[in-house]
């Protein structure tokens, strides 16, 4: 049934940059049989799950959205694909993305558009824009996305979709490609909590292919995800919530928060007081490991490489010119084929939001810039997550809107890099400070678009978030 569904509306929705229709059907019936069989089956097994095409499958290309890995074939499975085909899910296709996940609209992919499924005019949001569209859509009932400023509870607020953040460690990043290792983590997206919480609890866990996996069994959120909790406290920020917040969300993130007043929580208001300085300090940091990252497309060892030919050609031209001309010296001194490769590959593969990423982190780690930039963010980073630690001793939970407008328009922003970057003001806290977030429905504009309530909590405390976020629900 899904995959009718995919091929019916894939071709608006662009969901989708690959699917895997024989290898789905046979795991499906596979599962089927051994469920006729008697033999015990997981929570997971036979349900389709769609994969952010940033996660290596050794079954399945994983490109980025990027022509850099275009056509690329892992050669080992992510410890989250690994996970989830022990549990014999059905691995139902690869969704599309910003390239290398740098973006908030799915427009810097390589490939294709996606579109929003509420409003094919409009962006799903992203970068798991693709992960968050095909649930929208019903294409696939779960997906998995990752999320290093807000790129699973974006696009799940935009597409009217339940999308987690976890904790950082909380779910091994073995076989995600890098974008910012800091910030980078793996998380659940789909149509309820409920769902959202199996899924958590399928992929979660130590890992010790990956160092920064923390040393914790999985979690157990599905089990109580329905026990409601008494006694909430809930945090406002008040800055949340001024100029230039969309009307319509800021009343129905307010009316949410009411919600939560007649279910017994007690509202109070808290401060994280150097909030206004998150977007500045995740553009720098998430660039500075981006560009360290990703030296190792170099069209070398994978990927894509420039035309070695061309590339020797072009230098024999120059260095013929130059003796010619009589200069041994700068003919002595021009860069070798090599270095000519790295460069021609990187520049014919990578598209332009990678490369102003590269360039910025680039320019900010440099001997001279290093201690104004970069380690200036790391600090102020620090300053961020004690803020948090502060109200986290007034409060369990911090609500807001998980962003500043409804889905936008696609091609509005995409000429504008900065406004793109300040959309992110509300969800790139949660990733400095490591913490659980979440965004779930809450209501819509009068023109139909979804509006997302966000939702952050201490680190680990996935349980109770998830319980606050179905009580709500
Ligand atoms: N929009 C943010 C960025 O462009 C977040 C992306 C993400 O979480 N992968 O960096």
């Amino acid at each position: 049934q899904h995959l009718a569904r995919i091929a019916e509306l894939d071709p608006t929705i662009g969901a989708f940059l690959s699917t895997s229709d024989e290898p789905a059907l046979a795991q499906a019936e596979a599962v089927d049989l051994e469920r006729a069989q008697g033999a015990p089956v997981g929570p997971l097994a036979g349900l389709p799950i769609a994969i952010k095409d940033n996660l290596c499958d050794s079954d399945q290309l994983t490109t980025c959205a990027s022509r850099m890995l275009e056509g690329f074939s892992p050669p080992y499975d992510s410890t989250v694909v690994a996970r989830l085909k022990a549990e014999s899910a059905v691995l139902i296709g690869r969704t599309n993305l910003d390239e290398f996940a740098m973006g908030g609209s799915t427009e810097n992919s390589a490939f294709q558009q996606t579109r929003n499924p509420r409003d094919p005019e409009r962006s799903p949001g992203g970068s798991s824009g693709g992960s968050a569209a095909c649930v929208a859509a019903g294409m696939a009932p779960l997906a998995i996305g990752s999320d290093t400023g807000g790129s699973i509870r974006q696009p799940a607020a935009l597409c009217g979709i339940v999308g987690l953040k976890p904790t950082y460690g909380r779910i091994s990043r073995y076989g995600l490609v890098a974008f910012a290792s800091s910030l980078d983590q793996v998380g659940p997206m789909g149509r309820t909590v409920e769902d959202v919480a199996l899924l958590l609890d399928a992929i979660s866990g130590h890992d010790p292919l990956d160092s920064t996996s923390l040393p914790l069994p999985p979690t157990a959120c599905h089990t109580t995800v329905n026990e409601p909790l008494a006694g909430l406290k809930i945090g406002l920020v008040p800055e949340h919530f001024a100029k230039g917040l969309d009307g319509e969300i800021d009343a129905a993130v307010r009316a949410a928060i009411d919600a939560y007043r007649s279910l017994g929580a007690k509202v109070i208001e808290v401060e994280l007081p150097h909030s206004r300085f998150a977007v500045a300090t995740y553009y720098v940091i998430a660039p500075c490991e981006a560009s360290s990252n990703l030296a190792r497309y170099d069209g070398i060892h994978y990927g894509y490489r420039a035309d070695e030919a061309a590339v020797a050609q072009e230098l024999a031209a120059e260095r013929k010119a130059l003796l010619a001309a009589g200069d041994t010296r700068a003919a002595d001194g021009l860069d070798s084929n090599l270095v000519r490769l790295y460069r021609r590959s990187r520049s014919e593969a990578f598209g332009p939001e990678v490369k102003r990423r590269i360039m910025i982190g680039t320019y900010a780690l440099s001997a001279g810039y290093y201690d104004a930039y970069y380690l200036k963010a790391l600090k102020v980073r620090r300053l961020i997550r004690q803020d948090y630690d502060a109200a986290f001793e007034k409060v369990d939970l911090i609500a807001g809107p998980c962003t500043p407008s409804p889905a936008f328009k696609l091609g509005e922003l995409a000429s504008d890099p900065l406004a793109m970057y300040l959309l992110d003001l509300y969800t790139v806290g949660a990733n400095l400070a490591g913490l659980p977030a979440i965004s779930l429905p809450c209501g819509e504009t009068a023109s139909g678009l979804p509006i997302g309530l966000h939702l952050t909590a201490p680190a680990l405390e996935e349980d109770r978030l998830l319980r606050a976020a179905r009580m709500y629900e």
